[in-house]
């Protein structure tokens, strides 16, 4: 291994999908500052082209496409265009959060086929072009505390997240013959604008210092290290991971205790 370039990505393409904001944004930038040809990826166009042109100016390799991952033919589409990737992060999601018992149907399905159905089909077209071409890849799916845990009022979200950790897993077994590693990120509590509104009073500061060891939000760049991290050749022989980066929600229970005197 090449130690300068182990955490480098020249020369390598790289998808996000879902990267007009938020913590895809991030890992987009990211992604193009180690060097990668980074395909943005989204509904948003205009945004896309800005993010796309402002990594451009800093001299990096970016490009946008068009992907809604609620429609077959976009995803498609998108992955056709793409038969050179090296890389694909799937970042797309959504959320409602409501009791079991009322969500309706449209949003049940909504949500399914915004952060599990299209995220398969969009695997499943560049993952095939990734065994056809035989130059390995990454493939880096974002999950959720909800991968992991169960917090109420998030059911059906967390059954597309738990889908994905399980994803990766099969994948990782089905794809380490073809050189391609498969991990999955569970990121805790990130400021962005799918929860901002739910953040906004400052009790939530407060309870999130008695509730994990780091006592503050995350924030997009806080993911976006890692994805590139399992995107390198540093992480060439992680796969079928689901990994925390939440400040260490996931690890520990806060008790009233402190030290014996
Ligand atoms: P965000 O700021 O709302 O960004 C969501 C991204 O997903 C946007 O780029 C959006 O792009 C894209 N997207 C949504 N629907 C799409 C569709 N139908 N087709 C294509 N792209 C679509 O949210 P975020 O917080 O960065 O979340 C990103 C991912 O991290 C999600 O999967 C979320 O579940 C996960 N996550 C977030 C947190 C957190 O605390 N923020 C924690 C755990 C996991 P367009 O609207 O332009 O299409």
């Amino acid at each position: 291994m090449n130690h300068e370039k182990m955490f480098r990505l020249d020369g390598k393409t790289a998808l996000i999908a879902g990267a007009s904001r938020g913590i895809g944004l991030a890992i987009a930038q990211a992604a193009a500052a180690q060097g990668a040809r980074t395909i943005l990826a989204a509904r948003s166009a205009d945004a896309l082209a800005d993010h796309a042109a402002a990594l451009r100016a800093k001299g990096y390799l970016a490009e946008t496409c068009a992907l809604d991952v609620s429609s077959d033919e976009s995803i498609d589409a998108c992955a056709a265009a793409h038969p050179d990737c090296d890389i694909l992060v799937n970042v797309a999601g959504t959320n409602i959060r409501k009791r079991f018992e009322d969500y309706t149907a449209q949003e049940y399905e909504h949500i399914m086929q915004t952060n599990l159905h299209g995220i398969v089909r969009l695997t499943r077209g560049v993952g095939r072009a990734m065994i056809d071409r035989g130059q390995g890849g990454k493939i880096v799916h974002i999950g959720s505390l909800m991968s992991l845990l169960g917090l109420p009022y998030l059911s059906i979200y967390a059954m597309t997240k738990s889908a994905l950790a399980g994803l990766t897993r099969v994948l990782a077994a089905e794809w380490g013959a073809f050189d391609i590693q498969v991990n999955c990120i569970a990121p805790g509590f990130i400021l962005t604008d799918l929860n901002r509104d739910m953040w906004q009073p400052a009790e939530m500061e407060q309870w999130l210092r008695g509730a994990q060891p780091n006592p503050r939000m995350g924030k997009p760049d806080d993911i976006a290290g890692l994805a590139v991290f399992l995107s390198s050749p540093a992480a060439d022989y992680i796969t079928g991971q689901v990994i925390a980066s939440d400040g260490g929600y996931t690890t520990t229970a806060k008790w009233p205790f402190g030290p014996a005197e």
